[in-house]
């Protein structure tokens, strides 16, 4: 085993572990763990400092999950746009390949919590090899995002694998990888790892830090090391009520970032996944976080703010002009120039 797969095997999967590791009592959250599995790894374990702080309310179970009536299991309509079961074909020039199902943290607001970290997460090298032969078949495919699930979390040989065949095709342009490692386990990010990685260029990644917190000395030395392997790093938060919901917690994450040569890429409006209901935010506060960073922030640090519509209609850049109304009655206009209303949450 690898040091990082050895750290990965000690991680806490057990409510009753957090307990005895913070001197605090947690009744009842096998309940909530045993829907949607918990994992929290020693490295992101020793970043949190107890319950409520904002790397806690990302990780730890929360009964908030299991009682909300009216979330989508399937927020973003993926399950109809996937021609094989590993791969998500939503927009013509580019396709999600789902690699891996599992991730080394179990992030609460996960809008495919449903599917991560159980068997209904489907990764066999039998459904990746249908999905390959999708992308080889579909010449109109020039971008592909390695996703799950987190790609990082497969072995080196298995990773390389699914890339070389991918490279072999010649009309994949350029690879995407959606990883939260750097976040969530920097050990992962070895020097072995990153040699294997720059043969295939052009390659991006994209990674996932939501908390100043979450920038620590280790993740900035994964990040060096991607970074000159030749990697492009981007990152993609999402709006968490509770955690990053502030223009000052924003500002902090969105240079901290640039200084470890990740560059913001994407804010997400928290989907209406089931099970997230505790960490929406309204569109109001997203809008009100963007323009306090316009101007007085370098113009590298702003991320794009997009929500993803239900149903399969992708990513819109929320400005203030794409939405109109306000309260629960807001409208927000669809790549297609529609007008779709969305359950928004009053101020
Ligand atoms: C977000 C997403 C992409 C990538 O979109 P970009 O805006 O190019 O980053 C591709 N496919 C699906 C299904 C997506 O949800
Ligand atoms: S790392 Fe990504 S896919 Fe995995 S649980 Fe977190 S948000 Fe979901």
């Amino acid at each position: 085993m690898e040091a990082w797969q050895k750290e990965l095997a000690a991680s806490l999967v057990k409510p009753a572990a957090l307990e005895e590791h913070f001197g605090v009592e947690l009744p009842g959250l096998e309940a909530v763990s045993s829907r949607y599995p918990m994992r929290i790894p020693p490295y992101y374990l020793e970043l949190m400092e107890g319950p409520g702080d904002p790397l806690w309310r990302q990780a730890v179970p929360d009964f908030a999950e299991l009682s909300e009536p009216q979330g989508l299991s399937d927020p973003l309509g993926e399950d109809d746009l996937s021609p094989v079961p590993a791969l998500i074909h939503r927009y013509a020039d580019r396709v999600v390949l789902l690699v891996s199902g599992a991730c080394a943290l179990y992030c609460r607001f996960c809008t495919r919590k449903r599917r991560v970290g159980t068997e209904t997460m489907d990764c066999s090298n039998s459904q990746i090899d249908a999905a390959i032969e999708y992308i080889a078949t579909t010449p109109a495919v020039r971008d592909v995002i390695l996703s799950g699930g987190d790609p990082l979390l497969l072995e080196d040989h298995r990773l390389e694998s699914i890339l070389s065949r991918l490279r072999a095709v010649d009309h994949v342009e350029m690879i995407r990888i959606g990883s939260r490692v750097p976040v969530t386990l920097p050990s992962r990010i070895t020097p072995e790892l990153c040699r294997m990685l720059s043969r295939f260029h052009p390659l991006y990644l994209n990674t996932h830090f939501n908390h100043p917190a979450e920038l620590t000395p280790e993740s900035a030395a994964a990040c060096a090391l991607l970074a000159d392997s030749g990697i492009v790093l981007g990152n993609q938060t999402v709006l968490l009520r509770g955690v990053n919901d502030h223009p000052e917690i924003m500002r902090r994450l969105n240079v901290g970032l640039l200084r470890m040569r990740v560059r913001p890429y994407y804010l997400h409006q928290m989907d209406l996944a089931c099970g997230t209901a505790h960490f929406r935010t309204p569109i109001a506060t997203g809008l009100s976080i963007m323009e306090a960073l316009r101007g007085p922030t370098s113009g590298l640090a702003l991320p794009h703010y997009v929500i993803d519509l239900p149903g399969g209609l992708g990513k819109v850049e929320l400005l203030p002009e794409q939405r109109r109304g306000s309260g629960e009655a807001v409208e927000v206009r669809s790549p297609a120039g529609l007008w779709v209303s969305y359950p928004d949450i009053g101020s």
